[in-house]
């Protein structure tokens, strides 16, 4: 059986966003993959975090992931700080990494542009992540295309660290959905939809409120002209709004484009907030009983269990490698 491997920040509330372009697909490989399932909160603390928040937002994550249709008894779910070897392997692993390279990524770049200061984590962050996937020798890391390029970067670690030290790590590869693997904000087509966005109507939370979605979604923006088509060029809003519609309802764009033909952005924007308002809803059901009980603490306790387990002869034999004195 395959292993899949992934991560999602407890950086804010999850967007539809994480949940169209990673966490969907993550309940569907469950069940033809041996899976782990991260809460990444070391990954979280490259920018500041309020501690309080923090360890809210983790386990919020941890909720919804199993809220989402993460089977706990399948696929392994964790939080990243509960299991020390990522932490480890991941400074070794920066150590494999080369400066220029980790310069070249595009998500540092965005990230730390017009801020007065960057941490040095935002800049190693990819090592880490490396360490996150080679650790448990994925074989495939299902994420958002904006993940494309720390895939490729972990890839060449896994070749640079097995051709100079002998075979180590699985090579993974990357599971990014062809439809829906980069929503874009709901204030600016141009920028993809993030839980970190300083402004709450960029983007709709997998916790936001039947009324806030329609008020989002009537408050978003579209392209000029009112006919409903999809054209990422011309009318990149409305073909976002459209790849939203066809992934809650399963319809294919050219479905969703037969059953506006004639409608205008009213109608569309209408029936729109209803679809995600009737796809979160039943997850928002099961997150409010999960967080209220201590289901989620115990499988937090047992994932972290089975991670250790899983990764510890990787860890040792990486070590060994280095050159590490064993105890
Ligand atoms: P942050 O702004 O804090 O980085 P984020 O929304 O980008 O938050 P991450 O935790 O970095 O969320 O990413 C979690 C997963 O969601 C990754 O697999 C990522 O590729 C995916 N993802 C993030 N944003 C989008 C998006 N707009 N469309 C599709 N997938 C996305
Ligand atoms: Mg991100």
């Amino acid at each position: 059986m395959p292993r899949v491997f992934s991560g999602i920040q407890p950086s804010g509330n999850l967007t539809i966003g994480n949940y169209l372009g990673a966490m969907k697909n993550f309940v569907r490989l469950q069940h033809e993959a041996d899976c782990l399932f991260c809460v990444v909160d070391l990954h979280a603390i490259t920018v500041p975090q309020e501690p309080h928040e923090l360890r809210q937002n983790s386990r919020n994550l941890a909720a919804l992931y199993i809220a989402a249709g993460i089977d706990p008894n399948k696929a392994t779910v964790f939080i990243q700080s509960h299991v020390t070897a990522h932490a480890e392997l991941g400074w070794m692993l920066q150590c494999i990494a080369y400066y220029g390279e980790l310069g070249r990524m595009t998500q540092f770049k965005d990230k730390s542009a017009h801020k007065d200061v960057v941490t040095a984590g935002l800049f190693t962050y990819p090592a880490l992540m490396a360490a996150d996937i080679l650790l448990y020798q994925t074989n495939l890391v299902p994420v958002g295309e904006d993940q494309k390029q720390h895939l490729e970067l972990t890839r060449d670690i896994a070749e640079r660290f097995n051709n100079r030290f002998g075979e180590t790590f699985a090579v993974p590869d990357p599971y990014i959905p062809k439809f829906g693997g980069r929503i874009m904000s709901l204030e600016n087509p141009d920028k993809k939809m993030s839980k970190s966005d300083e402004s709450a109507g960029a983007y709709i939370s997998m916790l936001d409120e039947a009324d806030v979605i329609r008020k989002k979604i009537s408050r978003a923006v579209t392209d000029s002209g009112r006919e409903v088509r999809y054209d990422v060029e011309e009318k990149a809003a409305v073909s976002n709004l459209m790849t939203i519609f066809g992934l809650f309802t399963d319809m294919t764009i050219e479905q969703v484009t037969a059953h506006f033909d004639g409608k205008g952005y009213g109608q569309f924007k209408k029936e729109l907030a209803e679809v995600i308002v009737d796809g979160l809803g039943p997850i928002q059901a099961r997150y409010k009983e999960l967080i209220a009980s201590d289901e989620v603490d115990l499988v937090l306790k047992a994932g972290a269990d089975k991670a250790r387990e899983m990764c510890a002869s990787t860890l040792a034999d990486v070590k060994q490698k280095l050159g590490f004195v064993a105890l």
